[in-house]
């Protein structure tokens, strides 16, 4: 099977059972993105391609660790051979860390504001990433949201960021923009930013996160083009919840002309949307398909990415990665 059909499956059947040898050092637990505070999650690579699998006892599909990252993926009569990948934080070749743990904010979808997570003191953040430094190729950086976004904003920029240069490796950030995001962000020396329109539409985004302002992201993202360049500036779009097939598209292209590459996120349903359905593989594999061609259009590589889920493609279907 081509790969971007057996992902799109991977994406959308709710994760693997494992058997076979131990798989604690190839297991991460997320405190942000579509697996926060899932049961984990494995990376899966087929020697070319990356996916993100979460770990779920009642899937039908089963992954058998053979020892030393050596792994079958068993789909029905199918057996696809790969490796599990070694792990940086979150997810491999990065050091991606969530600094604050909770979040003031109630989005539909979003796990974190349950988790109560802590927040991470900067020496904390640095040790964390000595410790994997010789196995990763660039710093993420995303955050939830103590009290304000004004306020995360000024922890992550005067606390946090300030620490990191000394690694001399590319930073990605995505958090909660106000209106001196771009500037300061960029004036720290940040390589790419990442601020989530999340809906295909106004109306959607007003449902699903109605305490936040869709034209203020808008506004960080168009802000952040000229300052980082075209293509390292990103924005996940959620596909799931309720939009057409050409809403989807229609804000495909009005970030892709903006400069700014799409990550398409199927829906995991979790927290307020619990028992939501995911989109099918077949919906997955259209929606990826226009997206790789408006980003030729528009000229932007998702394969000249240096951070954060662009770079990592766990979680999505990329466009020149895998397909
Ligand atoms: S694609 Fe993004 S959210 Fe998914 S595992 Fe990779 S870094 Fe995490």
């Amino acid at each position: 099977m081509e790969w971007k059909r057996l992902k799109a499956e991977l994406l959308t059947a709710g994760g693997v059972r494992v058997e076979g040898a131990p798989i604690d050092r190839y297991t991460s637990s997320s405190s942000a993105g579509p697996g926060a505070g899932g049961g984990g999650s494995v990376f899966f690579s087929d020697g070319n391609h990356r996916v993100r699998l979460s770990l779920n006892q009642k899937s039908p599909l089963t992954l058998i660790h053979q020892g030393d990252g050596d792994a079958r993926l068993c789909r029905g009569d199918e057996v696809i051979v790969g490796k599990l990948e070694a792990i940086g934080l979150h997810c491999p070749r990065q050091a991606y860390i969530t600094v604050t743990g909770s979040c003031s904010f109630q989005c539909r979808y979003c796990p974190v504001p349950s988790l109560e997570g802590r927040r991470k003191a900067p020496g904390e953040v640095v040790a964390m990433i000595e410790a994997v430094v010789d196995q990763i190729d660039a710093i993420s950086i995303t955050s939830g949201v103590h009290s304000t976004c004004e306020e995360e904003e000024d922890y992550i920029c005067t606390e946090i960021l300030p620490q990191l240069q000394r690694f001399h490796l590319p930073i990605g950030v995505s958090i909660y923009p106000t209106e001196k995001t771009p500037s300061r962000l960029h004036a720290l020396e940040v390589a790419e930013v990442k601020f989530n329109i999340e809906t295909a539409t106004e109306e959607l985004f007003s449902l699903n996160c109605p305490d936040l302002n869709r034209s203020a992201i808008w506004k960080a993202l168009t802000d952040s083009v000229p300052l980082f360049g075209r293509g390292h500036v990103f924005s996940n779009l959620i596909v799931g919840l309720g939009e057409s097939d050409q809403e989807v598209c229609a804000g495909i292209d009005e970030l892709t002309r903006a400069g700014v590459i799409p990550c398409l996120r199927p829906l995991n349903p979790v927290a307020g949307l619990t028992g939501a359905e995911r989109p099918t593989p077949e919906r997955l594999i259209r929606l990826a398909t226009y997206h790789a061609r408006a980003l030729e259009r528009e000229h932007l590589d998702p394969n000249l990415a240096l951070t954060m889920c662009t770079t990592c493609t766990g979680c999505d279907l990329v466009p020149g990665r895998d397909l």
